[in-house]
C-alpha cells in the first residue's frame, strides 16, 4: 500500500471540522486517519499497520473485508437495498432462522434492532410488559449502551452524566473474585455470597416489582470477568423464583467471541431474553435483535409488541448475517477462537503475567482476554485510579502509546488492556501482539513499585 501523507491529512482536516465524536471532548481528539483494513489488520496513510486487538469496538469477529461477507452485501444491494419492516423479506427470514438455530433455549423469535443498546431497550420493553412490573436490576461494572434505559443500567462512569432517567434501575455487585466485593477468597464463596447478596437486593427492593435482572453473560468493557461456577445458574433460579425475566446481553460475548456461540453455551444456563450485536454479522452493515424465549413471544401473539424501528431487519444487514453466520460455520470460525484461547492467547499472556511486575491477573477465554494492569502484585491496587484522567492516566497513556509504536492497536479500558483481536486472528499473528504486549508492558513496569 502506498503511503499517501496528503490524502489523509485531508481526511484528517475534515473530520476535525464536521465530525463530532463519541465520548470525547472534541477539541482534545487526534483520531487517526485509516486508509484501509484487511482481516485482522489496518493501515493509516503514512506506511503505518496495527495489528488489531481491539476489533474495531470488539464486533468484527470475521476480520476485516471477508470478501464472502463483501460479496453477499454487494449482492443483496443489487438485488433488494432496503424494504419496510413489515413485510416478509427472504434475506430477513433467513437471518433470523440461522440466529434462532444458534441461540440457546427456545429463544427461537427474533426482534431485530440497529445495535445493541436498542435491543436492550427493547428487552427491558419486553420484560415490564411481560410482567407488569417496572425496576430492572443490573451490575456495577457492565455496559448495555448509550440510549436512555441501556445508559442507566450501565454500571461505569460513562453513566454518571446520563442518569437522569434512571427510574426502576437498581444496581448490584456481580461476582470479580480478584477484586471480591464480597471479600471472598474462593470462586465457590464468591459465587455464594454474590447470590446472596443478589437475593438480599431483591428482597430489599420488593420481588414483586422486579420486572428483569440484566447480566452481560461474561462482562465486557467492566473488564472480562468469567463468572464463577454456579452463579448464572443461581440467578437463573432466583428469577423463577420470584417470577422475574432473566436477560442475557451477549452484544459483545456472543458470535464465537468466547470461543462458542454464545457464552451462555459455557453455563448451561438459558435466558429468558438474549441480546446481541456486533458479531453477528461483524458489524459490516448495523444489526442487533433481541432473541425471545417462547414464553415471552406468546405474551405478544394476540396482544400487540409497541416497539419498532425503521430499519428493523433492513436487507443489507440481514445479508451480512446471513454471509457471516454461513461463513463462522463453513470456516469453523468459533472453534478456532476456542483453540487460540486454550493454545495461544491463555498460555502466552500468562507467561507474560509472571513476567510482568505490571500484571496482576489475566482472565478470559476464547479471544477474549483482560490483563489486569496494577502497581503492585501484592496489593493489587490498580496501576491508575479508577476513572483516572489527564497525569493520572499517564501510565496507561504510555503503554498504550507503545504497543502502538510495536505494531499492536490495544484495547485500554481503566487499568486494563483487553487481547481482543478478531476470532479468525491466526496462530502467528496472535503470537505476533503477544510480542508487541510484552515491549508496551516492560513500559507499563515502569510505573509499578
Ligand atoms: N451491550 C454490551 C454488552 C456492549 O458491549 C455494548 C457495546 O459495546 C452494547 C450493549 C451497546 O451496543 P451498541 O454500541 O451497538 O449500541
Amino acid at each position: 500500500i502506498e503511503p499517501d501523507p496528503q490524502a489523509g491529512a485531508a481526511v484528517k482536516a475534515a473530520d476535525r471540522a464536521h465530525v463530532f465524536h463519541s465520548w470525547s471532548a472534541q477539541g482534545l481528539i487526534d483520531p487517526l486517519a485509516v486508509a484501509g483494513a484487511e482481516g485482522s489488520y489496518f493501515w493509516d496513510y503514512d506506511g503505518n499497520r496495527y495489528l488489531d486487538f481491539t476489533s474495531g469496538l470488539v464486533y468484527t469477529n470475521i476480520g476485516y473485508q471477508h470478501p464472502k461477507v463483501v460479496a453477499a452485501v454487494q449482492e443483496q444491494a443489487g438485488k433488494l437495498a432496503t424494504f419496510a419492516p413489515a413485510f416478509a423479506i427472504d434475506v430477513r427470514s433467513e437471518a433470523a432462522r440461522l440466529i434462532a438455530e444458534r441461540t440457546p433455549g427456545d429463544l427461537d423469535k427474533i426482534f431485530f434492532t440497529n445495535g445493541g443498546a436498542e435491543a436492550v431497550e427493547n428487552a427491558v420493553r419486553m420484560a415490564r410488559l411481560h410482567t407488569g412490573r417496572t425496576k430492572v436490576l443490573s451490575a456495577y461494572r457492565s455496559y448495555h449502551g448509550a440510549t436512555s434505559t441501556a445508559i442507566n443500567l450501565t454500571g461505569d462512569p460513562r453513566r454518571w452524566a446520563s442518569d437522569t432517567a434512571s427510574a426502576g434501575v437498581v444496581h448490584f455487585w456481580a461476582p470479580f473474585l480478584y477484586r471480591s466485593p464480597f471479600y471472598a477468597t474462593t470462586e465457590a464463596e464468591e459465587s455464594a455470597r454474590a447470590l446472596q447478596h443478589l437475593e438480599d437486593t431483591i428482597a430489599f427492593e420488593g420481588p414483586q416489582t422486579v420486572a428483569a435482572i440484566i447480566l452481560e453473560t461474561v462482562p465486557g468493557t467492566a473488564g472480562i470477568m468469567t463468572p464463577p461456577p454456579g452463579y448464572l445458574a443461581g440467578v437463573r433460579e432466583i428469577c423463577d423464583r420470584y417470577g422475574i425475566v432473566f436477560v442475557l446481553d451477549e452484544v459483545m460475548a456472543g458470535f464465537g467471541r468466547t470461543g462458542k456461540w454464545f457464552a451462555a453455551d459455557h453455563f448451561d444456563v438459558v435466558p429468558d431474553l438474549l441480546t446481541f450485536a456486533k458479531g453477528v454479522n461483524s458489524g459490516y452493515v448495523p444489526l442487533g435483535g433481541v432473541a425471545i424465549s417462547a414464553e415471552i413471544a406468546a405474551t405478544f401473539d394476540k396482544r400487540p409488541y409497541p416497539g419498532g424501528l425503521t430499519y428493523s431487519g433492513h436487507p443489507l444487514a440481514c445479508a451480512a448475517a446471513v454471509a457471516t453466520l454461513n461463513v463462522m460455520a463453513d470456516e469453523k470460525v468459533v472453534e478456532h477462537a476456542a483453540h487460540i484461547g486454550e493454545h495461544v492467547l491463555g498460555p502466552g499472556l500468562r507467561e507474560l503475567a509472571e513476567r510482568h511486575p505490571c500484571v496482576g491477573e489475566v482472565r478470559g477465554l476464547g479471544v477474549f482476554w483482560a490483563l489486569d494492569l496494577v502497581r503492585n502484585k501484592e496489593t493489587r491496587e490498580p496501576l491508575v485510579p479508577y476513572n483516572a484522567a489527564g497525569e493520572a492516566n499517564a501510565p496507561m497513556a504510555a503503554f498504550a502509546a507503545a504497543a502502538k509504536k510495536n505494531g499492536l492497536w490495544p484495547f485500554v479500558n481503566m487499568n486494563r488492556t483487553h487481547a481482543v483481536p478478531a476470532c479468525t486472528v491466526s496462530e502467528a499473528e496472535a503470537k505476533e501482539g503477544l510480542a508487541a504486549l510484552d515491549a508496551a508492558l516492560a513500559v507499563a513496569d515502569e510505573h509499578t513499585a
